[in-house]
């Protein structure tokens, strides 16, 4: 009887040990090459499962506890934050990345960022070839009127951003930049980043917000219409002068009904390694969670050096609903 059991125990084991079910919001081909490398190294293989995010958290939701998810990956604090709110994962340990992961971007110990990006501002070079913009609050100055671009309200990337703004200045103030900046809105909010790039670049819009890689990955295009693009546009890194610009990740963290647990944990360690920070860079033109590591993407290098807000993204996630809500109460579609 015994003797079955210590003979059966192991391939039990070994079968855990050999996958990782991946559920990820990231859809960059330059990923694949990361998991192909954990597999070189561990003989884990990698279920992957791409979705957008509002999907893979429906989906997370509808199978619950019978969940195959060992690793839960999103985009946007305001995302992860609503993934750790809805009990999706759990408790992250590992000393490895508590260490290596600025406490900034951890949160309750259930989740990590493994890449950051900023939120920009993008001008027209034409209509304001030397106009001094500074802040997310110059984009409520009167000189703007019909000519500010964005994502809508509801996108994630919107509602972190006001977060922050929330959280450093006030909802008062806030509200009263969101009522002028939905008067200077040159069209009703719509399309993703690089479309408000595009617009801004047309004239259809004078001045507009994006996240950081999506300019760069336009810079770094070798498609003829993309470098047009990029030539009538010049970007500014806000709050230089006061709280820094707005940070965002993408992050990650053990699903809470993991199958494989030991090997979620693994991968995590892996994605921050110096080596896979260096392809996050490199592949999708994010810059490293971790601090000092040399990047291999001169276009990203070419942002150059600036100030970063140092809020906690869990602060930045938890703020959402009151952003929702301001947002809403501003007219801002
Ligand atoms: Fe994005």
């Amino acid at each position: 009887m015994f003797l079955t059991i210590a003979l059966f125990l192991p391939s039990i084991v070994l079968s855990n040990a050999q996958e990782l079910n991946l559920y990820t919001a990231r859809h960059y081909s330059s990923d694949k090459e990361i998991y192909r490398i954990f597999t070189k190294q561990t003989g884990i293989k990698i279920r992957e499962v791409t979705s957008k995010d509002q999907a893979l958290l429906e989906r997370l939701k509808s199978e619950g506890s019978a969940s195959p998810a060992d690793v839960i990956i999103l985009a946007d604090a305001a995302r992860l934050w609503r993934a750790e709110n809805l009990g999706f994962f759990q408790n992250l340990d590992s000393n490895k990345i508590f260490k290596a992961v600025p406490k900034q971007f951890q949160s309750n110990n259930k989740w990590i960022g493994l890449t950051t990006r900023a939120r920009i501002i993008v001008v027209n070079k034409r209509r304001y070839p030397s106009k001094n913009i500074e802040s997310y609050n110059d984009l409520a100055n009167l000189e703007f009127k019909n000519q500010f671009c964005s994502r809508s309200s509801t996108h994630p990337y919107m509602l972190s951003l006001v977060s922050s703004m929330i959280i450093n200045n006030g909802i008062v103030n806030t509200e009263d930049w969101a009522k002028k900046v939905v008067l200077n809105q040159a069209r009703t909010p719509r399309g993703g980043d690089t479309d408000q790039i595009r617009a801004v670049a047309s004239g259809e819009c004078g001045i507009a917000l994006t996240n950081s890689y999506y300019l760069v990955r336009l810079m770094r295009s070798s498609n003829p219409r993309d470098r047009a693009i990029v030539k009538k546009v010049r970007f500014v890194m806000p709050n230089q002068k006061t709280t820094g610009t707005h940070i965002n990740v993408t992050g990650g963290g053990v699903a809470k009904h993991s199958p494989n647990p030991k090997n979620a944990k693994l991968f995590l360690e892996f994605l921050i390694s110096k080596k896979v920070q260096q392809l996050f860079a490199k592949g999708n033109n994010e810059w490293p969670i971790i601090k000092n590591i040399e990047l291999e993407n001169s276009k990203l290098t070419s942002l150059g050096k600036f100030k970063r807000d140092k809020l906690s993204m869990g602060e930045i996630g938890k703020n959402q609903f009151g952003a929702q809500k301001l947002l809403d109460s501003a007219g801002w579609k």
